[in-house]
């Protein structure tokens, strides 16, 4: 069984948004990918009994908000499949209320956040209540870090950095860095080691194999691979496509004497018991 601890539901353009459509056709090349989510897609790249965290995502700085009740909806399809976490843009009023409210009347187990989409940054005061609010209530904080194309969006507010400031003042919260961080995976490294509730996702990145490569390389010399959960950022990756990725990381190197990343901790990071380890096996 594997867990992916990363992927999203939504429809494409409408809760992304022009401005979203428009820069990814930039970054991407020109054209544009249809990012509509639905779950017998999903499960069709999926060789392998999966369980499966998703989120939406709400950053009104780049245009995205899908509601919670969306989430909500989509996970009580496959709820034997899916486990739906909230999100909140706290740069917008009334995201306690919708906090509250996600949790304890859709029962949303978790809090995704787009620190960089939205402009914020995860250590401000003003998420003092957040974090409170997660460890009292046990609900992991997945959020995206690393950058994006998306022009708007300050790289300042993705840093790792500023998690390693929370987890100092909030030790007891369960918090994930999405996509080890990239290109910052160095900071990445070093956050999850200091801190035992601090873990990083593979997600979205094998397709970069030289950038993730370096990054679980700087995670083997620190001796953190048991920090790394399996996710997929579907629908930007599959959990065929990841698992590929990553197993085929090493190829990359044949010709060289360039260290080897340890296959035996990889294929351990990929069925490890991500949902036992942030509390939300029961
Ligand atoms: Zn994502």
């Amino acid at each position: 069984m594997i867990i992916d601890v990363h992927s999203h539901t939504w429809q494409y353009p409408d809760h992304l948004g022009d401005d979203f459509r428009d820069q990814s056709i930039r970054a991407w090349g020109g054209h544009d990918v249809d990012l509509t989510v639905r779950f017998e897609d999903y499960k069709r790249e999926c060789s392998e009994e999966v369980k499966t965290v998703v989120f939406g995502g709400k950053a009104k700085l780049s245009g995205m908000w899908v509601e919670d009740d969306y989430v909500a909806e989509y996970v009580n399809e496959h709820p034997d499949d899916l486990i739906g976490f909230l999100s909140v843009d706290p740069t917008q009023p009334g995201w306690r209320e919708d906090l509250r409210r996600s949790h304890q009347d859709l029962r949303l187990r978790g809090i995704k956040l787009l620190s960089m989409y939205a402009g914020f940054k995860p250590s401000d005061p003003e998420l003092n209540d957040l974090w409170a609010y997660a460890t009292e209530h046990g609900l992991p904080v997945l959020l995206h870090t690393g950058t994006t194309f998306i022009a708007q969006a300050p790289l300042e507010c993705t840093l790792p950095r500023h998690l390693d400031d929370v987890a100092i003042r909030y030790p007891d919260a369960n918090i994930i860095m999405a996509h080890l961080s990239h290109p910052y995976g160095g900071e990445c490294a070093v956050t999850i080691r200091k801190h035992p509730n601090v873990y990083a996702d593979v997600s979205a990145i094998h397709y970069r194999p030289w950038q993730l490569y370096n990054a679980l390389m700087l995670v083997q010399e620190y001796g953190v691979w048991d920090k790394l959960l399996f996710g997929t950022d579907y629908p930007f990756a599959t959990v065929d496509n990841t698992l590929q990725g990553l197993r085929g990381l090493n190829s990359v190197l044949e010709g060289t004497s360039l260290p080897r990343l340890d296959e035996d901790a990889m294929e351990r990071m990929i069925y490890r018991d991500s949902l036992s380890l942030l509390g939300l096996s029961g």
